[in-house]
C-alpha cells in the first residue's frame, strides 16, 4: 500500500470520521473501499431506488460491522448533514446536489479523483479535453510501458485511483483520464504534466454554458508550478495565455508529427499521437521508442472500429463517438463514401457546422432513435435523410441503399441511454446487424 496511506492509518486521521460517497459505480464503490481503509464511516448514497443491499459486499463481506451503509433512492440534505468529507464519483455533476448540498460548506466536497490524488507521491499525467481522452490517455500509458516504465493507466477508464492506492507498490508514472465533472472538484490535484486536448460542445446538458464547461477543463492546470508541463492544442494558444491558465512551462501542439499507427486513422488521431509524444518526453521516452510504440498500438473498441465487410459493404463502428467533432472527425477519415447512422441522447453542438464539415463526403444519413427533431432539420434539406426507430432498422436501410465500395458508419453523436445502457452496448448491437448481413450473404441495395 501507498506509504501515504499507511501514514494516514497510523496517525487514525479518518478513524470515526463520516464520510458520504456519491454514486455507486466503479469509482464510488473504489472510493468506499479506500476510506473504510483509511478507518472512516462510510455512507454510499445514490439516486437509483433500485439499487440492492447487496452492492455493498462489492466494497466489504460485513458491511455492517465495518461501518458502511447504502442509502438508495433521491437524494436528501439530511444525508450529508453531518459529512466530514463528500466524495463524489466521476459521472456526479455536483450540480445536480445543489439543493441537498445548500448546507454544506464547498470545501467537504471533492472528486474521487481529488481525494486520491491527497495521496499520491509518484509523477502524474492527467489528459482531459472533450474528445479522444480514452484514446490518448491509453496510448500514453502503451508508450510508457513500452519504454520499460512501471505505469498505472486508470483514472475515468478502467481501474479508479482509490483501488491504485490500495494496490501494491508505487509505479513509475500514472497516467490519468478525467472529466470535466472530476475537474469541478478539485483543488489541490497537481498533475507533473497536464494536457487538454481539445474543446468544443459537449455536456452542456449540465455545464450552463461553455464558459463553465471550459472553467472545470481549466482547473486541471490551476495547480501546477513552474516545474509541470502544460500541454494544449496549438489552436488555442491565443485563449489560454489570455486567461493566463497555467503558470507551468507550456507547450502548444498541432499534427506535425509523423509516426506511423494504423491502428489510430485520421488526422484527430495525429493529433492525439502528437499530443502523446509531448507527454511522454518529459520521461525521458526517445523517439525510437515512441515510435515503435505508437507503430504497435491497436485500435481501441467502438472507435472507428472495423467490424466486417458484408456484399462489398464497410461496417465501422464507432458508437464512441458522442460528440459532433467526434462524427466530422470520422467522416473526415473513411476514404470511402459514407452512410452515415446518427441518432441517440443530444449533447448539444451546432448541426449546421456539422454539415458543412461532412458534406462531399456523406452520401445518405441514416437517423435512429432519439433526437430527430435535432438532427432533420438541419439536415433534410443537403442529404437524403431516413429516421427508423431502432439502430437495426436504420442499418439495414442503409445497406439497401448502399453500393459496393460503401461504408456504413456508425457514428452517432449522441449519448446512447434513449436505447441501451452504454455505447458499448449500442456498438455491439450495430456489429451484431453488421455480421448478421455478413452471414445471410446479403447484397448491398445498389
Ligand atoms: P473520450 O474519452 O474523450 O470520449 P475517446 O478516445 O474515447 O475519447 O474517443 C471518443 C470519440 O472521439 C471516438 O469516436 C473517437 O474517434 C473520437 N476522437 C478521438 N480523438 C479525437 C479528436 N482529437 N478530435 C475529435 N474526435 C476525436
Amino acid at each position: 500500500m501507498d506509504r501515504k496511506v499507511r501514514i494516514f492509518q497510523s496517525l487514525k486521521i479518518f478513524q470515526s470520521k463520516q464520510a458520504v460517497v456519491v454514486g455507486a459505480g466503479v469509482s464510488g464503490l473504489a472510493a468506499c473501499r479506500f476510506l473504510l481503509t483509511l478507518g472512516a464511516r462510510v455512507r454510499l448514497v445514490d439516486a437509483k431506488p433500485d439499487l440492492p443491499a447487496e452492492t455493498l459486499l462489492k466494497v466489504h463481506a460485513d458491511p455492517a460491522s465495518a461501518g458502511l451503509t447504502l442509502e438508495a433512492g433521491p437524494h436528501t440534505p439530511a444525508q450529508f448533514a453531518d459529512a466530514d468529507l463528500i466524495v463524489l464519483s466521476p459521472g456526479v455533476p455536483v450540480k445536480k446536489l445543489a439543493h441537498v448540498l445548500a448546507d454544506v460548506a464547498p470545501e467537504r466536497v471533492v472528486a474521487e479523483m481529488e481525494f486520491a490524488s491527497w495521496f499520491l507521491d509518484e509523477p502524474v499525467i492527467a489528459i482531459t479535453g472533450t474528445n479522444g481522452k480514452t484514446t490518448t490517455t491509453t496510448l500514453v500509458g502503451h508508450i510508457l510501458r513500452h519504454a520499460g516504465l512501471s505505469t498505472f493507466v486508470g483514472g475515468n477508464i478502467g481501474t479508479p485511483l482509490c483501488d491504485y492506492l490500495l494496490g501494491d507498490a508505487p509505479v513509475d508514472a500514472l497516467v490519468i483520464e478525467i472529466s470535466s465533472f472530476q475537474l469541478q472538484n478539485c483543488r489541490t490535484f497537481k498533475p507533473r504534466v497536464a494536457a487538454l486536448l481539445n474543446f468544443s460542445a459537449n455536456h452542456l446538458d449540465y455545464h450552463a454554458d461553455m464558459e463553465e464547461y471550459l472553467s472545470a477543463k481549466l482547473n486541471l492546470f490551476a495547480q501546477q508550478d513552474h516545474a509541470c508541463l502544460a500541454i494544449a492544442p496549438a489552436a488555442m494558444r491565443e485563449e489560454l495565455e489570455a486567461r493566463h491558465f497555467s503558470r507551468a512551462r507550456r507547450e502548444y501542439y498541432r499534427a506535425d508529427t509523423d509516426f506511423a499507427c494504423p491502428g489510430l486513422p485520421g488526422e484527430h488521431n495525429r493529433e492525439n499521437i502528437a499530443a502523446a509524444w509531448r507527454m511522454v518526453q518529459p520521461f525521458g521516452i526517445t523517439e525510437r521508442q515512441a515510435r515503435e510504440a505508437i507503430a504497435a498500438f491497436n485500435a481501441l473498441p467502438h472507435r472507428i472500429e472495423p467490424v466486417c465487410e458484408a456484399g462489398g459493404v464497410l461496417f465501422v463502428d464507432d458508437s464512441k463517438a458522442t460528440t459532433l467533432e467526434s462524427v466530422a472527425a470520422a467522416v473526415a477519415s473513411m476514404d470511402r463514401p459514407v452512410r452515415l447512422l446518427l441518432g441517440g441522447v443530444f449533447k448539444g453542438g451546432d448541426m449546421a457546422e456539422l454539415a458543412g464539415k461532412i458534406a462531399g463526403k456523406v452520401l445518405s444519413i441514416g437517423l435512429f432513435g432519439a433526437a430527430r427533431e435535432v438532427f432533420e432539420p438541419v439536415l433534410a434539406p443537403l442529404f437524403p435523410v431516413s429516421w427508423d426507430a431502432t439502430l437495426e432498422a436504420a442499418v439495414r436501410r442503409q445497406f439497401g441503399l448502399a453500393r459496393k465500395g460503401d461504408v456504413i458508419l456508425l457514428s452517432p453523436g449522441t449519448a446512447s441511454f434513449d436505447a441501451y445502457k452504454g455505447y458499448a452496448e449500442r456498438g455491439r448491437d450495430f456489429a451484431r446487424v453488421a455480421r448478421a448481413l455478413l452471414d445471410t450473404g446479403a447484397e448491398a441495395g445498389r
